[in-house]
């Protein structure tokens, strides 16, 4: 059912979404669905209630062997390789169709295994992935290299050519769109892939993948090993016949993964990871857009964003009243069955995380912040977590400092620009950042001065598939999306000739 924390009146209780069923649960290797090779399967969880949806093959090292060996065979020997760009973009488009006419039965299977609202699913995640695969659709025929000028007579040229198979590792909280953010470059470069979607939420990527080998991906190029991080994921970043790693998820586990693969082939290695990104309300602000803007900022995809903006900075001047609206904003949000029309927040993934959110919350209480509201678990069935605030947070304690990846704001005072400036940037993380003022001087200011791979500017979360989006320090390297995405999975040849009896040098 749905709970209403305050006043919030427009959930109905009638589910909006089609019915689904879970289709495909076996590994995706060589265009194939086979069980794993040790025959094992995995529980996949319904957050709403922690009841199992599904046992999924579980692949491990000897799975990702036999992925590997497709995704070579696809790439060194064809008809991958063989293949024009343009008809590479064809396939990303007619997919980009498909994933577009079954937009709501896969936002419907992503919300059962991750618990989104599925009105979010299905009016954003999916028609974002769709929107990415036909941005890249677009690349595939426009990527091309140069004609370089030479100190002799040198005809010199750069071939951009694929690097060759991709590993990719991705997480839950947007299973769907990193799934795009991932495969969209990597195949309009021409490279294949071998792809480990998180054990949390295995159901799309497997969805997806069918779907693209309908549209006419030739088997080999695109495989899908579902399972866990330590078994299938390192047997991925380790791999000596895998030429590129890309990675999202925790800095902890991006730090193995990059240890795994100096340690193997030396692969490149692009990493997404966490986060504790400002949302700096400067005192020109209106004090009703920010608080609005500040709790989107937080609470979309219940906190479980790896830019969420969890350290809200606000100018002392408005201090006060900001904290008491963004309490009657956390009042009026709705929480409940993510199913149900209007809901705002459904459950976190699972009991790992939902233990590790109440912890923090302990702690902020512990270590003398002030819990303006919320602060406790919803019910006992599911992994719901009330949309909480606190106030008078210090830099130091751990709920400023810590990816809580929860529904947990924690508001902080400044009174200088200067000041943020320091304090914002004071984080071992560099992900993002939001700046809300009126003042333009200011906003030039904080874009340049704050160390974040993005930075927006009265808005958040703007995710459109030409911008880039990536770390500054511990939040990780390289970027994604938009056209430095493509530099993640091309090499780069010079070819020298020599010229007889040239014109001109
Ligand atoms: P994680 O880093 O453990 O998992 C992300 C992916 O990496 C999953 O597919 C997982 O199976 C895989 N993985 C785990 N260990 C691995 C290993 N040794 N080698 C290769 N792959 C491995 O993250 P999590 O446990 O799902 O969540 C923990 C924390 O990570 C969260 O609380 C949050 O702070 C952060 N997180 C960040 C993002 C993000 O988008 N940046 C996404 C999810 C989680």
């Amino acid at each position: 059912g749905i709970r209403r924390l305050g006043t919030a009146a427009s959930a109905l209780e009638e589910p909006i979404a089609p019915p689904v069923q879970v289709k495909h649960t076996q590994l995706l290797i060589d265009g194939q669905f086979v069980n794993a090779a040790s025959g094992k399967t995995f529980p996949t969880f319904d957050p709403r209630t922690g009841d199992v949806i599904a046992n999924v093959a579980e692949g491990d090292a000897p799975d990702v062997n036999r992925a590997v060996k497709a995704a070579r065979k696809a790439f060194d020997v064809g008809p991958w390789p063989k293949m024009t760009a343009y008809e590479r973009s064809c396939i990303m488009l007619r997919f980009a169709d498909l994933l577009e006419k079954h937009n709501d039965e896969i936002a419907a299977l992503e919300t059962w295994d991750n618990g989104k609202p599925y009105e979010q699913a299905s009016l954003v995640e999916v028609p974002m992935a769709v929107r990415l695969f036909r941005y890249y659709a677009g690349w595939a025929d426009k990527i091309h290299g140069l004609t370089v000028p030479a100190d002799g007579p040198y005809h010199v040229q750069t071939l951009h050519e694929p690097i060759g198979v991709a590993g990719q590792i991705i997480p839950w909280n947007f299973p769907l769109l990193m799934f795009a953010w991932k495969v969209g470059p990597a195949l309009a470069c021409g490279n294949s892939i071998v792809l480990k979607s998180a054990e949390q939420t295995p159901l799309t990527a497997l969805y997806a993948a069918k779907l693209f080998h309908e549209a006419g991906l030739p088997p080999g190029v695109l495989n899908i090993v579902s399972g866990f991080g330590p078994t299938a994921g390192a047997a991925i970043a380790r791999h000596m016949d895998i030429d590129k790693v890309a990675f999202t998820g925790s800095t902890e586990t991006g730090k193995a993964v990059l240890e795994l693969a100096s340690k193997s082939n030396l692969k490149p290695v692009t990493l997404e990871l966490g986060g504790k990104s400002p949302f700096i309300v400067c005192e020109d602000a209106d004090v009703d857009q920010a608080v609005e803007l500040a709790h989107f900022a937080l609470f979309f995809n219940q906190g479980q964003c790896c830019c969420a903006g969890s350290r809200t900075f606000v100018h002392e001047s408005i201090h006060d009243e900001f904290v008491e609206k963004a309490k009657a904003r956390c009042l009026s949000r709705v929480v409940g069955d993510p199913f149900r029309k209007g809901v705002e927040q459904g459950p976190q993934i699972d009991q790992e995380q939902f233990n590790k959110i109440l912890r923090y919350i302990k702690a902020g209480k512990e270590s003398g912040a002030k819990l303006v509201t919320g602060g406790d678990q919803i019910g006992t069935k599911g992994f719901y977590i009330m949309p909480t605030i606190f106030s008078e947070v210090q830099d130091d304690m751990a709920i400023a400092t810590d990816e809580i990846f929860g529904p947990v704001q924690s508001i902080i005072k400044f009174k200088t620009l200067d000041e943020v400036i320091k304090r914002a940037n004071a984080s071992r993380y560099g992900l993002a950042a939001g700046v809300f003022t009126q003042n333009i001087e200011t906003a030039n200011t904080l874009t340049r001065a704050l160390r974040v791979g993005t930075v927006w500017v009265n808005c958040f979360d703007i995710f459109d598939a030409g911008i880039p989006f990536g770390g500054y320090k511990m939040s990780g390297t390289g970027r994604e999306k938009g056209i430095y995405s493509l530099q993640n999975y091309l090499q780069v040849k010079a070819v020298v000739t020599p010229l007889k009896n040239p014109a001109w040098l």
